[in-house]
C-alpha cells in the first residue's frame, strides 16, 4: 500500500503543529518543530492570507497526517461518520481513534502510529484471541488486543510499561494485552487546535 515517503518532520513543519510521527524523538529537543518553527521551502509564507478553502484543506491534511491515513481511507471513514448518529466531525475523530493501528499506538505497544501499522501488518497482535493484521479495522468497546504469543519476547515491547494510557483503554503491560474499556470521546483526541467542523465543511462542498 502507498505510504508517505517524505521526511515525517517535514509534514509537521508544513502543518505548524506536532503530529508525533517519530516516536521518542517527538518528545525530545531533537524535534524539528521545536528547533525550527517554519513551513518547509525557501519562502516565508507566514504573512500570506489563506483562503477559506485553504484553511479547511489544511485542517483535513493535518488530521490525515496525524493518523497516518491516506486520502481514500480518510474519505471512506468520513462517509461512515456521516451515516452515524451525532456530529459528523466528532464521529470521524472517534472512528480514527478506534482504528486498530491507533489503538495499538495508544496502548503503548508501538512508539508511533507508523510503527503500530507495521507491527499489525506483520501479525504481531491478536484481536479477541484471533489473528488480525488489518491496521484500518475499526474496533469497538470491549475488544481485546494482545501481543501474539510468538512476539512477546521481541525488544519492541520492552517499553510498554513506560507509556501513559488514555482513560478509555486499559492495559496489562506485564501480560502485553489491553482492552478498549469504552468508546473514546472528542476530548480524548489530543491533536492541538483541531477544528473538525472545517473538515466537514470541506467535504460538504
Ligand atoms: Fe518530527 Fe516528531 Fe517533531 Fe513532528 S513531532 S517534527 S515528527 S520529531
Amino acid at each position: 500500500m502507498a505510504r508517505y515517503t517524505d521526511a515525517a518532520c517535514r509534514l509537521c513543519r508544513r502543518e505548524g503543529v506536532k503530529l508525533f510521527l517519530k516516536g521518542e524523538r517527538c518528545y525530545s529537543d531533537k524535534c524539528a518543530l521545536t528547533r525550527r518553527h517554519k513551513a518547509p521551502g525557501v519562502h516565508d509564507n507566514s504573512r500570506k492570507k489563506i483562503s477559506e478553502y485553504g484553511t479547511q484543506l489544511r485542517e483535513k491534511q493535518k488530521t490525515k497526517r496525524f493518523y497516518g491515513v491516506l486520502e481514500k481511507q480518510f474519505r471512506n471513514t468520513f462517509e461512515k461518520a456521516e451515516r452515524m448518529q451525532g456530529k459528523t466531525g466528532e464521529n470521524l475523530l472517534k472512528l480514527l481513534e478506534l482504528r486498530f493501528d491507533n489503538v495499538v499506538y495508544r496502548m503503548g505497544f508501538a512508539q508511533s502510529r507508523a510503527q503500530a501499522r507495521q507491527l499489525v501488518t506483520h501479525a504481531h497482535f491478536t484481536l479477541n484471541g484471533k489473528k488480525a493484521n488489518i491496521p484500518s479495522m475499526i474496533l469497538k468497546a470491549g475488544d481485546e488486543i494482545a501481543v501474539a504469543e510468538g512476539s512477546k519476547k521481541s525488544v519492541v515491547f520492552e517499553k510498554v510499561a513506560d507509556h501513559t494510557v488514555p482513560a478509555w483503554l486499559s492495559v496489562d503491560a506485564e501480560a502485553l494485552k489491553g482492552k478498549i474499556a469504552t468508546a473514546p470521546e472528542r476530548a480524548d483526541v489530543d491533536l492541538v487546535d483541531l477544528k473538525e467542523t472545517l473538515i466537514v465543511e470541506l467535504y460538504s462542498k
